[in-house]
């Protein structure tokens, strides 16, 4: 809204105002989040691979479609920053504002973390959060946020004149650059939005602008997510720690978070299968669209 030009409502604002919201999409009509069958999975599940993200840096994983993957707080509040790619594809990577869209500014258990066109299907999703009980709290805000897209160096360039190279965008790029073995400039052009794991954030009553608080989490909380598809992950351990101040670059207190990878026993997924691509061919034109690859 532009302040400075205060045009005088007429006469019908009120009634213009008073219509119903219609929620956009009517994610109900998607496959439906069969907590049953994860649940029975996350019964057998034992622990094949982990990683130590440390503080003010980032770390890559892989996770086969049909795996599990957990990533903890460790010794005190942490905010990561997530991004997703199809390990055969790096092309398919996680579509932040198409999730805001599908379910909410902030996700938890039921939720998928979609995919980018011309895949757009669920590449991971949701299937465990201890912090499930905070809920929405008395400013709006709630935890896990994909509002915000990350911090880089760039907008702090910006805004501050400061140049930092541990900000999260640049965290997930050498995390990635690392994992494919490709340049950091390779890499770059396939860092995306983020999920804000554990950050809590909303939007302010009067201005509508994007906040945060100090994230509410305590060693021991998780989320817990399983992989759709076979997923390549990098996380960042944000350098603005449990981001409940706007401080100097690198002078917030900081924490490792845990990424665990685990496996299901066979059979305890029989009823599952890995959801193919959104089937729509439009401008790619392409035979492979409606496969599961
Ligand atoms: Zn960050």
């Amino acid at each position: 809204m532009i302040k400075n030009s205060p045009n005088s409502a007429p006469d019908d604002a009120a009634q213009r105002r008073a219509v119903a919201p219609v929620t956009v999409y009517r994610v109900d009509v998607v496959p439906s989040y069969d907590a049953a069958l994860y649940a029975r999975a996350r019964r057998t599940l034992t622990k094949i691979d982990e990683v130590i993200v440390p503080p003010r840096d980032g770390r890559a994983f892989h996770v086969p479609a049909g795996h599990f993957f957990r990533i903890s707080c460790v010794e005190g509040p942490q905010v990561g920053d997530l991004n997703l790619w199809h390990e055969q594809d790096l092309s398919e990577r996680f579509f932040s504002g198409k999730t805001r869209a599908l379910h909410a500014t902030h996700v938890s258990t039921g939720n998928r973390l979609w995919s980018t066109f011309p895949g757009l299907r669920p590449m991971a999703t949701i299937t465990h959060d201890t912090l499930d009980w905070y809920g929405w709290d008395d400013d709006g805000a709630g935890i896990h946020d994909v509002i915000g897209t990350r911090c880089d160096p760039y907008t702090n360039h910006v805004l501050s004149g400061v140049d930092y190279d541990h900000f999260c965008h640049s965290n997930l790029t050498r995390a990635l650059a690392s994992a494919r073995e490709i340049t950091r400039a390779e890499a770059e052009s396939h860092v995306h939005d983020v999920l804000n794991v554990f950050m809590c954030t909303g939007f302010t009553r009067e201005s509508h602008q994007y906040f945060k608080k100090a994230s509410p989490v305590r060693p021991g909380d998780f989320i817990e997510f399983f992989a759709e598809i076979d997923l390549l992950g990098a996380l960042s351990a944000c350098p603005a720690g449990d981001c409940g101040a706007n401080l100097g670059a690198g002078e917030a207190q900081c924490h490792p978070l845990h990424v665990e990878v685990f496996r299901p026993e066979p059979g305890a997924l029989d009823d599952w299968q890995p959801p193919a691509r959104s089937g729509y061919l439009g401008d790619h034109g392409i035979k492979s669209a409606a496969s599961t690859q």
